[in-house]
């Protein structure tokens, strides 16, 4: 027997073994097997089996790993072997969180429990131990020494004595490893589905087990789509198939979590990206053996080893974080959910308010069939979303970061004792510092882009690659000593609140607010709790949470983002904005928002104000098609990157010379040009987006590129990444 193996690590193609007959019964496609590769001893992922290979003297295999995964069905190996051709990169590499080291190498944690063996004891026991063996007669699951003790006073000696005397057994149980930081109580709600819920669900159930469309849930925010969710996993577990939830980012939406865990029971397992391994192993086993049934979770979800799927939902599917565009495979989980929908034959529920043009136009174009809910639930109406433009009140001589207007609100808000959302999408103190003698700016000697000044270690700090260096009080160039702040980062906005606002409980939340393990959800759930005021934060406080108290949100200044050299900078805006305006008022409080900018007439900033989604759709969508974008056209996008920048721009140039000469009259290549982030920690970047209306051209002309890269000049890597949103 020979084992086709893919190895997570820098080899893209597949390799083949002898498999020893030892090994033989636990071979199956998606077995852990440890071999021997060039000098060492490696784990990869057995992808195939085979009677016979094209190459002699092959080596054995030497270690197997059976305690998981043991049953991935062939489905799943097809979906990850489309994600390698789709993506362009080795097969491998799709497995690679599956033999992560620390996962393949972990072990269950287990311990050591006691039961009554309910054996006759009269003989041999000294009169202490038959009195405690009386009273352990009535122990009726298994418990530790510690839960003797309590609950029956007896110690830790005596247990072993009464091992020893045959009256107690013992045995090792497994100890699930849980993330903590998620691990919150249940949380049961009085629901009975609106009229409006309820077709949703009795129209997409209908389709549970049967091959079927994805659908778009288009349902404004509040309108109850998580109840939808639910109903249909409720479903989906009766007719005994398992559902897969994935959610933008679990420590910002804790409460999602608990409404399915209050709604479903003990049948969820978490996975996130701050789990420890052995976590992510423990939630990972207990998908694969069926102990829990219902998988929640961020983008990696979508690849969890379970078989039979009845359902998939992609929460706020129009979210950037379902990309992953760090390392390979650069894949978009929501693409890969319709997939494996696809081969698994599972009902996909792609949900949001403010769905991604690529999903809506998939929807109006029938390829997905599309469910809108169209009320909020409670109290009808939306916030009412007013726009400040900013120019005019610098015009008006204020300089401050609140207009006249937005301060009267925030006070009118605070004296009837409500609460208040103000977004500020920029972490730190201030953009960057400035000499105001000489005009000397500061930037990171690793990359291309300003130093930002964080004002509470006076430190200034790279955001790209964290390069970090005490705050100037003399300016190096001209010894001049009035350096000035420019702009206004988070941190220079709270300072400006505590002045403005005294008597307000003020809480930031951003990046710098939250390292710390459990952090978002203290903060949240603190507000919540309504222990402050103001919540003031980055586009965190956007995301999918309740808070009845916050009748006022302010967005301090729309246009960030705006700038970017970015064909979705107008589509990202209107979302961000809808999305934090759905913070205001809900259930029986009427909210406000009042958005500041400096461009009220931008079209992502006016169809927010109007609750405008399709009308700004249409708006842009003419722009799109004229211009070859997505959903149009489809975009790769490629980087060359290297510390020599000659080499860097010689090799950007024959890669970008060479897919033009490939796909003649199919596609455009625009660059190749250094990146607005030009240089990240002293690599430099060249990149290159090619657009094409033939898909199959595209695909086969990335093959070829993705095969030169196994003979790329030395020091320099290319990256592929299709269907890219990153344009940095
Ligand atoms: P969405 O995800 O669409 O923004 P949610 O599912 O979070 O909306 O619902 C918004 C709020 O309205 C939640 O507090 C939810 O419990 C409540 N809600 C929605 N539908 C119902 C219902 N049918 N019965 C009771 N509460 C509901
Ligand atoms: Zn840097």
């Amino acid at each position: 027997m020979i084992a086709r193996v893919a190895f997570p690590i820098a080899v893209p193609g597949l390799y083949d073994y002898h498999v020893p007959a030892g090994f033989r019964q636990y071979m199956a496609p998606g077995i852990p097997v440890r071999v021997p590769l060039r000098n060492r001893v490696v784990w990869g992922v057995v992808v195939s089996l085979a009677q016979r290979s094209e190459f002699p003297d092959l080596k054995d295999i030497v270690e197997v790993k059976t305690t998981h995964w043991t049953d991935t069905d062939r489905s799943l190996i097809r979906l990850y072997e489309w994600m390698a051709g789709y993506y362009h990169c080795g097969l491998g590499r799709i497995f690679r969180p599956l033999v992560r080291k620390g996962v393949v190498d972990m072990h269950p944690k287990t311990k050591t429990v006691f039961m009554s063996t309910g054996a006759a004891f009269d003989a041999g026991l000294t009169k202490k131990q038959a009195e405690a063996a009386m009273r352990l007669r009535s122990i009726d699951t298994p418990k530790t020494k510690d839960q003797l003790r309590e609950q029956f006073g007896v110690s830790g000696h005596m247990v072993s004595a009464l091992v020893k005397k045959g009256v107690l057994s013992q045995s090792q149980e497994q100890v699930v490893r849980r993330p903590g930081e998620i691990l919150q109580e249940a949380f049961e709600e009085n629901v009975t589905l609106t009229a409006e819920q309820r077709c949703a669900v009795e129209r997409i159930g209908a389709f549970l087990g049967k091959p079927s469309k994805p659908f778009l849930l288009y349902g404004i925010t509040g309108s109850g789509k998580t109840h939808v969710y639910i109903e249909l996993a409720r479903a989906c577990l009766q007719r005994g198939a398992g559902v897969i939830i994935l959610v933008p980012e679990i420590s910002l939406t804790p409460q999602t979590i608990q409404r399915f865990r209050g709604a479903l029971g003990d049948v969820i397992a978490v996975v996130h990206s701050r789990m420890s391994d052995g976590e992510r192993r423990d939630s990972m086993e207990e998908l694969v053996s069926g102990r829990k049934r219902v998988a929640i979770g961020v983008r990696s979800v979508v690849l969890a080893p379970m078989e039979n799927v009845g359902l998939i939902v992609v929460d706020e599917e129009h979210d950037h974080s379902y990309k992953q565009d760090d390392c390979d495979p650069r894949y978009h989980a929501r693409d890969v959910a319709v997939m494996r929908g696809r081969y698994q034959n599972a009902v996909v529920v792609l949900g949001s308010a403010t769905p991604s043009f690529e999903s809506y136009y998939n929807a109006l174009s029938g390829k997905y069939e599309m469910i809108k809910l169209r009320q909020r639930f409670g109290i009808a109406a939306l916030p009412t979303v007013e726009i400040v433009d900013m120019n005019m009140e610098h015009r008006r001589g204020n300089w401050t970061i609140l207009s006249a207007f937005l301060r009267r609100r925030m006070e009118d808000t605070l004296a009837g004792g409500r609460q208040i959302i103000l977004l500020l999408n920029r972490r730190g103190f201030s953009v960057t510092l400035i000499c105001k003698n000489c005009g000397t700016t500061y930037t990171c000697p690793n990359c291309s882009v300003h130093l930002v000044y964080h004002r509470v270690d006076s430190l200034l700090k790279c955001h790209q690659c964290g390069y970090s260096e005490p705050a100037p009080t003399v300016c190096p160039t001209c010894r001049g000593e009035q350096i000035k702040y420019a702009g206004t980062g988070i941190q220079k906005a709270e300072e400006y609140l505590r002045e403005a606002f005294p008597a307000a409980r003020i809480m930031r939340m951003d990046q710098d607010s939250t390292r710390g393990k459990g952090r978002h959800v203290s903060i949240l759930g603190a507000f919540a709790r309504h222990e402050a005021d103001i919540l003031l934060g980055t586009q965190m406080v956007a995301k999918g949470l309740n808070f009845p108290g916050v009748k006022l949100v302010g967005v301090l200044q729309a246009d960030i983002g705006l700038h970017f050299p970015d064909f979705r900078a107008s589509e990202k805006t209107f979302q961000l904005l809808t999305q934090v305006a759905g913070r205001a008022g809900r259930k029986d409080n009427l909210g406000e928002v009042v958005v500041q900018t400096y461009m009220p007439r931008e079209p992502g900033i006016v169809a927010a104000q109007r609750h405008d989604f399709e009308g700004f759709y249409e708006k842009e969508i003419d722009a799109r098609r004229t211009l070859g974008y997505p959903p149009f056209g489809k975009l790769v996008r490629i980087i060359v990157l290297g510390e020599a920048e000659t080499v860097v721009r010689g090799y950007a140039r024959s890669v970008s010379q060479a897919i033009e000469k490939a796909g003649k009259g199919h596609l455009t290549v625009l660059g190749p040009a250094p990146s607005v982030l030009a240089r990240i920690n002293k690599v430099y970047r060249y990149s290159m987006l090619i657009k094409s209306q033939s898909p199959t051209v595209l695909q086969s002309v990335m093959q070829r590129v993705h095969r030169g890269t196994q003979s790329l000049p030395s020091g320099v890597k290319l990256i592929i990444d299709v269907d890219p949103l990153d344009m940095l």
